[in-house]
Order: structure tokens, then sequence, then C-alpha cells
């Protein structure tokens, strides 16, 4: 029996941790050919050495378009086609009241978060167009964050929204390549970037949550991987919170 994602090549960023690795995990579960990227290329390697079948890890920091084409290059030469399947799950946070915000906090984490999701965005769309790929999925991670309006988090929760709208805006400019693209909105998910929350506040943050429980990252993953499988062909410019009921 096949497995519903045999034969696709999925490539997933921020892959070394978290979220994203635990969806490079379950993709290959489902048959996919998973290229992991990170800026942080050991955690990469050591993911894609976990994995089934013939994976490939690359460096990539999606706030450069440099490096987004170097990996989608090195991608096509070897596999003859680009990925189908885009995860994009690189994020990063960098807290503080907006009264004490630092401009460079500010701006790193739209960098990363939003401008990475736009720059994955426009550079895999674009290949898919050129290799005549008719049923590519992008899948966009959002935050829950951005609705909530987290204290301390407005780089984050600004760049969050974003993301969110452009996956809307981005959903109907592929539609008609046959490329979707939606969103997940992840609640509070047990992963290094809540790591190092303080005890209060994720106390907190579990008392705001109807299960009374952070998520785990193979949560998140079940849905983006319902979001890359066919089982999903007419969901387009979704976004799916993934929360535990916040
Ligand atoms: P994580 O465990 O911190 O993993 C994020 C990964 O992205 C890390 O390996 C990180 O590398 C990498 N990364 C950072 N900047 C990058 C860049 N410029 N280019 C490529 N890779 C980069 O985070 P996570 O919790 O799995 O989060 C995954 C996504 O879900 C993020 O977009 C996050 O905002 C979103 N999300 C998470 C939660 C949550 O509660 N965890 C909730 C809502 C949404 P380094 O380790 O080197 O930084």
């Amino acid at each position: 029996m096949s497995l519903p994602l045999s034969g696709k090549i999925a490539l997933i960023t921020g892959a070394g941790s978290g979220i994203g690795r635990a969806a490079c995990r379950l993709l290959n579960r489902e048959g996919a050919t998973i290229i992991v990227a990170d800026r942080n290329v050991e955690a990469a390697r050591q993911v894609a050495n976990s994995l089934n079948g013939d994976n490939q890890f690359i460096e990539l920091d999606v706030s450069s378009k440099q490096s987004i084409q170097n990996g989608i290059q090195s991608i096509v030469s070897k596999f003859n086609a680009p990925p189908s399947i885009v995860v994009n799950a690189a994020g990063i946070i960098k807290d503080n009241f907006i009264l004490k915000l630092e401009e460079d906090q500010f701006d790193d984490v739209i960098r990363v978060n939003l401008k990475g999701t736009f720059l994955m965005m426009q550079n895999c769309a674009n290949a898919m167009v050129e290799k005549n790929i008719v049923n590519g999925t992008i899948i966009n991670l959002g935050s829950i964050a951005s609705k909530i309006g987290n204290i301390g988090q407005a780089n984050y929760t600004s760049s969050k929204a974003g993301v969110e709208a452009m996956t809307k805006t981005a959903s109907r400019e592929f539609g008609k390549f046959g490329i979707r693209v939606n969103c997940v909105l992840p609640g509070f998910i047990n992963t290094p970037m809540t790591e190092s929350v303080p005890e209060k506040v994720k106390d907190y943050m579990t008392m705001q949550c109807p299960l009374r429980r952070f998520g785990n990252p193979e949560e998140v993953a079940e849905v983006i991987a319902f979001l890359a499988s066919d089982k999903s062909s007419y969901v387009n410019g979704a976004s799916i919170e993934v929360t535990g009921g916040i």
C-alpha cells in the first residue's frame, strides 16, 4: 500500500528543532523525501540522519534570498525537481516590552519570521511554476499569539499576524497554479522556543488553555501533515488553530 506522501519532496525550514523536526519525522513516515533545512546545520544533519530513505540536509537562512536560492538549486540538481511541499517553520523570538524593545530586536524578528516566510514562498512557488508542479502545498507557521496580543511580544505578534495575512494573499495569487497556501496557528507548544519562559508565566499560560497543558510538537505536525497531503485538496488560504482551545 502506498503512503499518502510517497514520491513527494518536502522542504522544511527550522527543521533542526521543535515543530519543524516533528514535521520532518511525520512527513517522512508518511512517505515523503525530506529536505531538512535549518541555519543550524548540525541540528539539520542529526534530524536527516534519523529519517528513512534518501533525504538531504541543507544549511539555509530564511532571511537570505541567496541562501534560499542556493538551497532550491541543490534540491533541483539532486532530485531533478523542486519540492512540492514547503513547510515554513523557521522562527525566532526576541521578547521585550514595547517601552524597552530595541529597534534591532524588532527588525530581527520581522526579518526572520515575516520576510523569511515571504522569501521562501516567493522562491519556492517560482520554482514550482517553472517546473510545472501543479499540486504544490505551502504551510506557514503563524501563532495564536498574534490573535491574543501576547505581552512582551510586539515584534513577534506583528510578524505572525503578517504571516497569516500574507498566507491569504499568496493563496489567492498561487491558486491558479494549483499551489495551495495555508497557515497553522499553534498555541503554547513544548519546544526549545518556550523552554526559557519562566515557570510562573508557563503556569499562567496553562490556565489559559481549556485542556490545561502545553501541546507537543507532534500534535502540530499532524495538522501540517494533513495540509501537506491530498486529504486537504480543497483547503486553501485557511488558518488552522492548534491550541487546545485557547
Ligand atoms: P524552535 O524549537 O526554536 O525551532 C526553530 C528553528 O528555526 C531552530 O532550529 C532555529 O535555529 C531555526 N531558525 C531560526 N532562525 C532561522 C533562520 N533565519 N533560517 C533558518 N532557520 C532558522 O521553535 P519551534 O517552537 O519549533 O517553532 C517553530 C515555528 O512555530 C516558529 O515559526 C514559531 O514561531 C512557531 N510557533 C511556535 C510556538 C511554540 O509554542 N513553540 C507557538 C506558536 C508558533 P536556531 O536554534 O539556531 O535559532
